[in-house]
């Protein structure tokens, strides 16, 4: 059945905590503090399927499990394929494991020159500061160090780090992440925003953050000035299925707007919650309205014990072909494969064009139609017409 939703609805409410003082209800650190994390909390609310309870038993060895309360009243407890309770609720696949599949898929710790910093591309550095979250996505490219489950011992050394980044004129762009970063608390978020700002060869400082999509009470105005003080701070959100755009959501983006962060999102593309064509278009434009611009769709990454949510490229491909030029362009993420092993997001696009030759592109269009575009200039003769643009299109066709 396609997918359908009444646009005009945003989810809000306190669900299953209705006897929960509105006071504790927004605050971040009671949803924190409340978060469902072990087999009975979940059991104490629904009925888990064998395959989520033998899931939730292995994911101590992975990726710990931890759901806020507010994030938690998204899940469909009657449906086990609802696409919050995939993202949010272990299964056994994740104990399986597949020859493709790798710890550090994407080659981080080789490019880490101190604790908690990767340098790969010449100018720009992901800076680690937290291993942890305020949920846990069963996906996680990071499930190695993230939640701390396989022993890893993540230590992030900010002061190293920070003295990296001030000796290295050539880095101008940092993105901090971990971990989510909007965990830190609002004094070491702001001393640490501070000191990067200070660096004078860094331009560009952006958050990769989840917080606002389950812990949407963390943007708080505190939070906002901060973000403001330190501006421009970029944000990259991750919002995987149009359930998650709540009237929290909208309103937590809202603020952060309104404080002048730039707001994009990133999806992961992930089997039975986002693999459709409809899904997609009704997550992008809920984005759109939230003052959100779509950013990427990833691939998967190869992460050990990610095997389930893995979605054939074509799919992917088919999905952004079902967008474009069919909807506002604005609304199309870049579709992108992170190249195992660290070569870097490589963009995957359909594919429009048929021909280049020295004289000409032709292409098709998103209804299929055929065009040319002259690569030549051919001076008019007087006295002969100029073709139109329509004229080149209907001589492909006779
Ligand atoms: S919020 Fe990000 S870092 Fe945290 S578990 Fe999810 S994907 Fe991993």
């Amino acid at each position: 059945m396609p997918y359908t939703e009444d646009r005009s609805t945003w989810f809000e409410g306190q669900g299953l905590w209705q006897h929960v003082p509105e006071s504790d209800w927004k605050d971040w650190t009671w949803q924190l503090k409340n978060r469902l994390t072990k087999l009975e909390d979940l059991e104490r609310y629904m009925t888990l399927t064998p395959d989520e309870r033998a899931g939730v038993l292995f994911a101590g060895h992975k990726l710990a499990m931890a759901i806020t309360p507010y994030f938690f009243n998204l899940i469909d407890r009657n449906n086990p394929n609802c696409p919050i309770r995939l993202q949010m609720i272990p299964r056994a696949g994740e104990g399986q494991l597949h020859a493709e599949e790798m710890l550090d898929s994407l080659g981080e710790d080789e490019h880490s020159p101190v604790p908690g910093l990767v340098h790969r591309y010449p100018d720009r550095v992901l800076f680690l500061v937290t291993d942890r979250c305020a949920s846990y996505c069963r996906y996680c490219t990071r499930s190695r160090l993230v939640s701390n489950a396989q022993d890893y011992n993540f230590h992030p050394e900010y002061e190293q780090g920070l003295r990296y980044i001030e000796s290295h004129p050539e880095i101008r762009d940092v993105l901090l992440s971990g971990g989510d970063p909007l965990l830190l608390s609002d004094r070491k978020l702001d001393h640490l925003l501070g000191r990067l700002r200070a660096i004078k060869h860094l331009e560009f400082i952006r958050i990769g953050s989840r917080i606002p999509v389950f812990l949407p009470q963390r943007i708080t105005p505190e939070l906002c000035e901060i973000l403001k003080k330190h501006g421009p701070i970029w944000m990259s959100i991750h919002v995987n299925h149009p359930k998650e755009a709540t009237a929290e959501l909208r309103d937590a983006c809202e603020r952060l707007s309104f404080a002048g962060v730039p707001l994009g999102n990133q999806s992961v593309l992930l089997k039975g919650v986002n693999d459709d064509a409809d899904v997609m278009k009704a997550l992008v434009h809920r984005l759109l309205r939230m003052r959100v611009r779509p950013y990427y769709l990833y691939q998967m990454d190869l992460i050990t014990g990610g095997a389930h949510f893995k979605v054939d490229v074509r799919k992917g491909l088919e999905i952004i072909q079902a967008l474009r030029g069919h909807t506002t362009g604005y609304a199309i993420p870049q579709y992108v494969i992170d190249a195992p092993g660290g070569g870097g997001k490589v963009p995957v696009n359909p594919n429009y064009i048929e021909k280049i030759t020295d004289e000409e592109v032709v292409f098709k269009n998103y209804e299929g139609r055929t065009f040319r575009y002259p690569l030549t200039a051919t001076p008019v003769v007087e006295g002969e017409t100029v073709e139109k643009p329509v004229k080149l299109h209907e001589e492909l066709h006779g």
